[in-house]
């Protein structure tokens, strides 16, 4: 039941018109008094105007809901004058934020206009975005390959097309008077607030089925659930957070468009490369021999090859130290050409106690250069003989913690500054600590923390 009905009898036509009933009552009435018909005269310019406005309200299921409600007044307390400005959901978020938990009990509320849904605030109404994340190992964007992806949705139901039982079974709810929606006023000191809220007579449907005509295989949900195998196609050498979208292949509803899904492309972490743009960045560990007489080291790459790296004699490798090995990065994504390898080396020394042979410290001895002559105290100073001595396990443990917190602090801070930096080979220490961290896992932290 409307309290009042000026708006309608502008455009002529009752309160129980259809939408296409306004807007033909519309275009006669606004053909008839349009300005450029109608010049010099003020009476039908007013009466276009009206025609306008009558329609500008009745046109908007909420504003037609709203007037129909509480009249004209109605839409001049805020929700439906204004439009543009704040909607309901806007209304009541605010309400919500300053009375947590004081406007409980409306379960689904919105759920039909929020998220996916155009709802009233104009394009087309479509069905939610199923949005899902695919993980993708490093070996299979290095490569390229299709997944297929099962997912759940919902479709119209074959057997009543989507009508929830036989032709003429679903009646307007009389709850809502068909709207889906209802308005809620809440008097708020000196203002009054009005909500709109799903009507739960019909959960927004606007209609309802009796029991006995409900269709027996979708049980009056007028959709079933259905299984879609999607094939995805990860493009050799995507990025992380591409997104792959299959337009109209998610739920369907009766009298909207069919959703989307969408996957994002994630890449695993890697236990061996950790990618950066098209470039690969590797921790090799060297034994010190390796390093310093020179030898063959192997890496494992992300096909089935092994690279194999010859270090010369005499390079005397560094912990820390970086060489790369041109274009065997990753795949660019468009064109497929390769990125850089960056092999970052860890030399191992040998164990403890590996030799007590005299003979062979001499040998390194003469082998190796001279210690460099640098910290030796000045001739008058005096000298303390102490111990090394192994780190008790209590204290190591706590020794560790402050140089991984320390480590973390750093890499945050190192994360912060290069957010939006491009990678720079030469961007040094910073970098390097933080890759090191990233590819080398386990061994000494402390190590790491003092690159
Ligand atoms: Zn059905
Ligand atoms: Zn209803």
């Amino acid at each position: 039941m409307v309290v009042e009905t000026k708006f309608y009898d502008v455009l002529g036509v009752s309160p129980t018109a259809t939408d296409a009933e306004l807007k033909k009552a519309y275009k006669n009435g606004a053909l008839q008094f349009h300005p450029d018909k109608n010049a010099n005269n003020p009476e039908a310019e007013e009466k276009f105007k009206a025609i306008s406005h009558a329609y500008e309200i009745l046109s908007d299921a909420r504003k037609r809901q709203i007037y129909d409600q509480y009249g004209e007044a109605g839409l001049e307390g805020g929700m439906g004058a204004g439009g543009a400005g704040m909607n309901a959901e806007d209304l009541l978020a605010e309400y919500l934020s300053g009375h947590a938990g004081g406007f409980g009990g409306f379960p689904g509320m919105f759920s039909g206009m929020g998220g996916g849904m155009g709802g009233a605030r104009g394009g087309p109404r479509k069905a939610r975005t199923i949005a899902h994340t695919h993980m993708v190992s490093l070996e299979d964007i290095y490569r390229g390959k299709v997944s297929k992806l099962a997912l759940q949705r919902s479709i119209i139901c074959s057997k009543c097309d989507g009508h929830g039982g036989k032709p003429g079974a679903a009646k307007r709810c009389l709850g809502c008077n068909g709207h889906g929606i209802k308005i809620l006023e809440r008097n708020m000191g000196r203002v009054t607030q009005r909500f709109q809220t799903q009507c739960t007579d019909c959960d927004g449907e606007g209609e309802s089925i009796r029991d006995r005509d409900r269709c027996k295989q979708c049980h009056g949900k007028k959709t079933v659930v259905d299984r879609k195998v999607l094939h995805v196609h990860v493009d050799k050498g995507v990025r992380s957070g591409t997104r792959v979208e299959f337009r109209g292949d998610g739920d369907q509803a009766p009298g909207i468009q069919a959703g989307d899904v969408v996957f994002e492309i994630q890449e695993k972490p890697h236990p061996r490369f950790k990618r950066i743009e098209d470039h690969l960045f590797y921790t090799c560990k060297i034994d010190l021999v390796t390093a310093l007489a020179g030898g063959t080291v192997y890496i494992e790459h992300l096909d089935d090859r092994w690279l194999s790296v010859d270090v010369l004699p005499g390079e005397a490798i560094t912990t820390g130290s970086m060489r790369v090995i041109s274009g065997e990065g990753m795949p660019s994504h468009r064109h497929h050409d390769h990125g850089d390898l960056f092999v970052s080396f860890e030399v191992i020394m040998p164990e403890k106690n590996w030799t007590q042979d005299p003979a062979a410290f001499e040998a390194l001895r003469k082998a190796l250069p001279s210690p460099a002559v640098q910290n030796v105290p000045p001739a008058e100073s005096m000298t303390e003989p102490t111990d090394l001595q192994e780190v008790p396990e209590d204290t190591r443990a706590f020794v560790q913690a402050q140089a991984d917190e320390q480590k973390r602090v750093d890499e945050e801070r190192h994360g912060a500054q290069h957010q939006h930096g491009e990678f720079r080979p030469g961007a040094g220490a910073g970098f390097g600590a933080g890759f090191a961290g990233a590819a080398g896992g386990g061994g000494e932290g402390m190590q790491c923390a003092s690159q």
